[in-house]
């Protein structure tokens, strides 16, 4: 069984700056760091980690092969990314003062820009997962049809749009969110919720699981960790979660295992960069 992930690929240009720029200025950086970044990249990075067949579905510009071989790196199938001539790959421009406060500008470039086809050639086949997460386009015609090949569907409602998620929420089987969102989708569109499951990540606060069709709740409270870095947590959470019901895991477990990753995550700087493999999480958790 595979997990098949829509998702973004961002490049993120990290410059550390005394100061933020003012309207007009410019300023010299003191430093440059270029990474791997996306909601979409973290999160299949994150799975193929925990071990689960992971195949990425996305697009990218036609420059930066190095994106693929860090994801082939870390065991994500990347023959499902579509190269895109004339447009730019998804990047951020992260600007970062010396207090740590940030500046972020996000171009979406490819990732909203995928080719019509992707669903259908993406190649679902019943048993399969599929993840997806709020910055592609496309994300409600591949929810359908990887339901209609009986593809369960879990979806990561971030970054957060009430639009985004109408569209797709008939067609999604577990809806991930965090304690915010959480809230915000309640006040939506109610707390029974026209979906299988319910993962609500809480921060230090820990985890829930409520499957909503057995009216079963489970609760995963978070490792106590000294974090230095908390993004990419949620990707964490979400893709180690992922990879464990793929593996038949029952909810507690695969809850448990995720806390975890996500508490070694934390304690790491970077997103897609930090993410633990099964090894470390099983060493963790002894
Ligand atoms: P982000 O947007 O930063 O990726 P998020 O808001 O989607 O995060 P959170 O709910 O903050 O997701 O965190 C996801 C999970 O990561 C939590 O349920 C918890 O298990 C773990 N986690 C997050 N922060 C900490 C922490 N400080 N210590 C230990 N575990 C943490």
């Amino acid at each position: 069984m595979t997990i098949f992930n829509l998702g973004s690929i961002n490049i993120d240009h990290v410059y550390r700056l005394s100061a933020l720029p003012r309207a007009g200025e410019t300023l010299h950086a003191q430093s440059y760091a270029q990474g791997l970044g996306g909601k979409g990249a973290n999160q299949s990075v994150a799975a193929a980690r925990a071990g689960a067949r992971v195949r990425h579905l996305g697009a990218m510009g036609l420059a930066e092969d190095w994106v693929l071989d860090r994801l082939a790196a870390a065991g994500v199938e990347t023959a499902g990314i579509a190269r895109l001539p004339e447009v730019a790959t998804g990047h951020a421009i992260i600007l970062v003062d010396a207090a740590g406060e940030n500046s972020i500008v996000l171009h979406g470039g490819a990732n909203l820009a995928l080719p019509a086809d992707l669903p259908r050639r993406a190649g679902f086949a019943a048993g399969d997962m599929l993840l997806m997460q709020n910055e592609t386009s496309l994300q409600a015609e591949t929810a359908a049809r990887a339901r209609a090949a009986g593809v369960r569907v879990l979806y990561s409602a971030a970054p957060f749009r009430i639009e985004a998620l109408a569209a797709v929420l008939p067609h999604v089987s577990i809806l991930a969110v965090n304690a915010i969102e959480a809230r915000e989708t309640f006040a939506a569109f109610g707390e029974d919720l026209p979906v299988e499951a319910l993962l609500i990540t809480r921060g230090a606060e820990g985890a829930e699981y409520r499957d909503l069709r057995r009216g079963q709740v489970w609760h995963q409270p978070a490792f106590a960790v000294r974090a230095v870095d908390t993004t990419g947590a949620g990707d964490c959470f979400a893709g180690w979660f992922a990879a464990g019901l793929s593996r038949g895991e029952d909810p507690p477990t695969a809850l448990r295992h995720a806390a975890a990753a996500a508490a070694l995550q934390v304690t790491r700087p970077g997103a897609g960069d930090a993410m633990p493999d099964r090894a470390e999480v099983l060493e963790f958790l002894k």
